[in-house]
Formats: structure tokens, sequence, C-alpha cells
């Protein structure tokens, strides 16, 4: 196994979904419709291919549910879902040993990178990880969501390196391990109780497991 980069997602993967659900709730609840209706939106557009400008087509799909034009649709994508949402991580931190484990990740000579389906810089400012990492990859801008290859493959170009020498570590089995492996990239999956027969090549709870993980595969 030889690693030359790691990527991780952000939601549920660098901090805990739960604590920011939890505190979203007041303002998921003024606007229970639009985050059904995008959420929705999001599932159908995963499975679509091909799409020809995905922040296009959402807003468009999101306009038809909600019966507003898909002018008023990309306003409040942009305002109340990417903004106001981002918002609520301001009190909200990452999961404990994070910043050590991509400190320790750069130590061992390998680049490293983050990537979501929401947009990504402004939320690494607000968890206090930014300047960490060298590429940082809203998916919406490869034109496709996890777990369609191409935010991967766009994660792979920018870090300079092959897929297969990237290690992919995300919380979601569906979008994050799933997308990575069909992608050619190892994949580590973050979560509380590995999935049976996983195709992930590693599973952790604890950031410091990843950490020395990683530092057997690449001594
Ligand atoms: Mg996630």
């Amino acid at each position: 196994m030889q690693i030359k980069a790691v990527a991780f997602d952000v939601d549920g993967t660098l901090y805990p979904n739960a604590s920011m659900y939890l505190r979203s709730i007041p303002f998921a609840l003024r606007r229970l419709c639009l985050m059904y209706s995008f959420a929705k939106v999001r599932r159908q557009v995963r499975k679509q291919r091909p799409v020809d400008d995905l922040a296009q087509t959402q807003a468009r799909m999101l306009a038809e549910r909600l019966r507003i034009s898909p002018e008023r649709a990309q306003e409040r994508i942009q305002t109340e879902i990417y903004g106001t949402w981002e918002e609520v991580l301001d009190r909200v931190s990452p999961y404990p040993y994070v910043r050590e484990c991509i400190k320790d990740l750069r130590d061992l000579g390998l680049a490293v990178a983050v990537t979501s389906d929401f947009p990504v810089d402004s939320k690494l400012v607000r968890l206090d990880l930014d300047g960490l990492f060298e590429c940082r990859l809203w998916t919406e801008q490869s034109g496709y969501l996890k777990p369609h290859p191409e935010p991967f493959e766009t994660l792979a170009e920018c870090l300079g390196v092959a897929p297969r020498d990237v290690l992919y570590v995300g919380n979601s089995y569906e979008y994050d391990i799933i997308g990575a492996k069909r992608a050619g990239m190892y994949a580590a999956h973050r979560v509380r109780r590995p999935v049976p027969q996983t195709i992930a090549d590693f599973s952790f709870a604890d950031f410091r497991d990843l950490s020395r993980w990683v530092r057997a595969v690449v001594a």
C-alpha cells in the first residue's frame, strides 16, 4: 500500500454532524420546507448523469418543488442553506485530535486535502482548521456530488497524484467510502462501529488511531 496524500470529507468527519444538527434545529424549523426539498433535490441529483451545470440544475429542481423562480431558488440556496447554516458551525468544535492528526500526516510528508459537498473555505475558518490543507475542494465545482467519480478525480488532480496514491477519509459509507474506492482510492471510514464486511481499508473513531495506522502504512 502506498499513500502520498490524505483527503478528508468535512461534515460528520472532521466534526460531529449530530451537534450541528442539534444547533441547527431552530434554523431548520423556520425553513422545514426548504431544507426538506433541498435534501430531496440533492438525493436526486446524486444519482443523475450527465448534469450540465450542477448549481443551475439543483436550483431548477428546487424551484419546481417550491414553485418559485430558479433565480429565487438559487438565492435561497446561497443565503439560507450555504450561508446561514454555516453560522451554526461557529459554536461547533472539531472531533478531538483532528488538528494533531492533520499535523502528523503533514510531518510524514503527505499532502493533505479537504473536500465537501458544501462550500469549504469559510467552514474551515469557523472550525479553526484553515491553513492546514494543500487543496480545498467544494465538490459542486467538479460538476458532480459524491459518490460520482468527478469530485475524486478533481481531488487527485489538485493534489498532483494518482487516485491510487490517495487515502480518502469520510463518514458516509455510501458517498465517501464507496465513491473513493470506486475511484481507485484507499478509504478510511470514520465511524463508531465498522460496517460489517466493509470495503474500507481502515475504520476508526479516534483520530489518534488514524495517525498510527497511516504512520505504519507509510513507514
Ligand atoms: Mg460527511
